[in-house]
């Protein structure tokens, strides 16, 4: 038997942010290892909160999340402490009271948390740990030893770096030194949803740990017919996880473990899971990006697009079925299949000419699985100023994206319900079908179903014209 290794700390705090679990948990593991005992602290940051709608899908997620948590700390004999205010006060506040040596926390590459960990970091002793990702922004450079700015040399470099690395071991916290229960008492503020000021929601996902692993087993199954399904929005084929890894209720490196075991065939949900890593990169080696096109010749782009149509896609009326049937069941339930995600923000950006910021903001409003680098990554890529090694031509034709991926337009039933009895054919052009097919199907264009705000061929000249235009 070995020695125990003399500890360096006497208390830590482990400071939950995008990593609501206990399992395979990096922080927490360095937090026991450092330290005789640690608390569990969460803070609802208010800095955040306050921008939020009163009802918030996002926010109940957490919310359900963190309190099975607090139970799963009960049954080991401790408590989640969990306030509800500025971090960069209520961190070193806590770990004042708690005594803590040590404050070890999950790397965020946001810049708002950038900047917030740095405030922290002045007032207490902070450890970041990676734990988010598997490879960070620090591990991964070109031969020339740059950052990438195309995911496919990303991803072979990605996965090079994997083979003989210890990256995706799994963390395995030594939990026995818990702060006990009794000396925690106090610390919390009441954190009901009500006392943080929102209401509760009508989630169709389970939060928390226990869901998230078993969602990510029950994937397993599906898992071999990915490639085949993965893009059609009527088809249950994608594994439905983002959420979960936004908020660390499944760890991203058992996540890849599993990819991996799926073998060959199944390579490509592994690809996925790297183009959230590219993205994540992305983010920490250029943050301008928040603000910016990644690609500066696109920088002073003016898009001319109107008000009306912004409006149109917004509620799902636009004329094009399928971008409806997307935008509606966004609104409805803070959920979009990737492909259609693809093919309202092509929409936006190119049919409708109106700047993908615009888009990104609704999405960062409505997304449950809202992520800043994977959604300004993806509204990116779309606009063609993002990192795309495809160049600004690529614009989707949103009638053949329809017919290819909704085919027997399943999905487009479901949302636009007043097209419902139109057939396959006319489902995803009402205005090509004919008056009495229309009539029988009880459509009338302009009354019960919009005609098409705009005639996605003129404004595809109308966007290569834009975008030829603008590099300098
Ligand atoms: C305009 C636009 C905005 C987007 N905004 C977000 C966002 O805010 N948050 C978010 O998590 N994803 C975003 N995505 C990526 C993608 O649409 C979602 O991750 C995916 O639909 C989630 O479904 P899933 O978990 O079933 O994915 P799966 O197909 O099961 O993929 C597994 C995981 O890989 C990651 N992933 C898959 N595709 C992508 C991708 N294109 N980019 C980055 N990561 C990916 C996700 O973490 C996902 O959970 C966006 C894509 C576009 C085109």
């Amino acid at each position: 038997m070995g020695l125990a290794m003399p500890k360096t700390f006497s208390r830590a705090l482990c400071w939950l942010r995008r990593d609501l679990r206990l399992s395979d948990h990096r922080p927490l593991e360095e937090a026991a290892r450092l330290a005789e005992q640690t608390a569990v602290v969460f803070i609802f940051d208010r800095n955040i909160l306050s921008s939020l709608p009163r009802v918030d899908r996002r926010l109940d997620f957490i919310h359900r999340s963190l309190k099975e948590l607090d139970g799963k700390l009960r049954a080991l004999g401790s408590q989640l402490v969990v306030r509800h205010g500025d971090p960069v006060e209520e961190i070193p506040a806590v770990a004042a009271v708690f005594g803590a040596d040590v404050v070890v926390t999950g790397r965020d590459y946001e810049p708002y948390a950038r900047e917030r960990d740095a405030a922290v970091g002045q007032l207490v002793r902070l450890e970041t740990v990676k734990d988010h990702v598997v490879f960070e922004g620090s591990e991964i450079f070109s031969q020339s030893g740059t950052p990438f700015r195309v995911y496919s040399p990303y991803a072979r470099a990605w996965k090079a770096l994997l083979s003989g690395s210890t990256a995706l071991d799994e963390a395995e916290p030594d939990l026995s030194g818990l702060a006990p229960s009794a000396s925690l008492e106090g610390l919390s503020r009441p954190w009901d949803l009500a006392d943080l000021g929102f209401e509760t929601t009508e989630l169709w996902l389970e939060a928390g740990e226990d869901a998230g692993l078993k969602r990510l087993t029950a994937f397993e199954k599906k898992a071999k017919r990915y490639k085949e399904d993965r893009d059609f929005p009527a088809i249950d084929g994608t594994s439905g996880l983002s959420v979960h890894f936004r908020f660390g209720t499944v760890s991203i490196r058992e996540a890849a473990r599993r990819a991996v075991s799926f073998g060959p065939n199944h390579e490509k949900w592994l690809n996925e899971l790297i183009w959230r890593e590219f993205y994540q990169d992305l983010l920490w080696h250029h943050p301008g990006v928040v603000n910016d096109t990644f690609q500066p010749q696109y920088r002073d782009l003016v898009y001319p697009g109107v008000e009306a149509h912004w409006q149109a896609w917004c509620d799902g009326a636009t004329g094009y079925p399928i971008v409806d049937a997307a935008m509606r069941c966004l609104n409805a339930t803070g959920w979009m299949h990737n492909r259609l995600r693809m093919i309202v923000a092509s929409f936006l950006t190119k049919d409708l000419l109106i700047d993908y910021r615009r888009g990104e903001a609704y999405f960062a409003e409505k997304l449950l699985d809202f992520d800043l680098a994977s959604n300004n990554g993806g509204w990116q890529w779309a606009a063609s100023t993002g990192a795309d090694a495809q160049p600004y031509f690529r614009i989707f034709n949103p009638l053949l994206q329809s017919v290819k991926f909704d085919p027997t337009g399943a999905f487009i039933r479901q949302w636009v319900p007043e097209l419902a009895e139109l057939s396959d054919a006319d489902l995803h052009a009402p205005f090509k079908a004919k008056p009495m097919d229309l009539l029988v199907a009880g459509v009338t264009l302009g009354e019960t179903y919009p005609y098409p705000v705009v005639d996605h061929f003129v404004q595809k000249e109308l966007a290569l014209a834009m975008l030829s235009g603008s590099p300098k």
